[in-house]
């Protein structure tokens, strides 16, 4: 629908997804963290999920965070600048990133 462009942002999408990602991906996936950085950014694996995704963090948050998963590309895009659960997973769970999790709110 044409007239959801000027909703910009989403609170209820992105608010569920924070508590998604503290149900589903903190209590049931593995985060794990890639011992070196791969072209500057912090690599985390999240696995136990349906598929396995790839979350990559710039630890001076040069960049956004990004996830391989398809909600990263589409509705989280849309309603979360982004950011999908495993991405909030990952930050709630490490907290010298954790300030970057601020986007998703601005
Ligand atoms: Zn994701």
């Amino acid at each position: 629908m044409e007239e959801n462009k000027t909703i910009r942002f989403n609170i209820k999408a992105r608010d569920d997804r924070f508590f998604r990602a503290a149900e589903s991906v903190l209590k049931k996936y593995k985060i794990t963290r890639r011992p070196a950085l791969e072209e500057g950014f912090v690599v985390f694996d999240v696995t136990g999920g349906t598929s396995d995704y790839v979350v990559r963090i710039h630890p001076e948050w040069r960049e956004n965070p990004r996830c391989t998963c398809p909600d990263a590309e589409n509705r989280a895009k849309e309603n979360a600048r982004g950011y999908c659960k495993h991405i909030i997973a990952v930050l709630l769970k490490n907290t010298e990133f954790r300030c970057q999790l601020l986007e998703a709110f601005l």
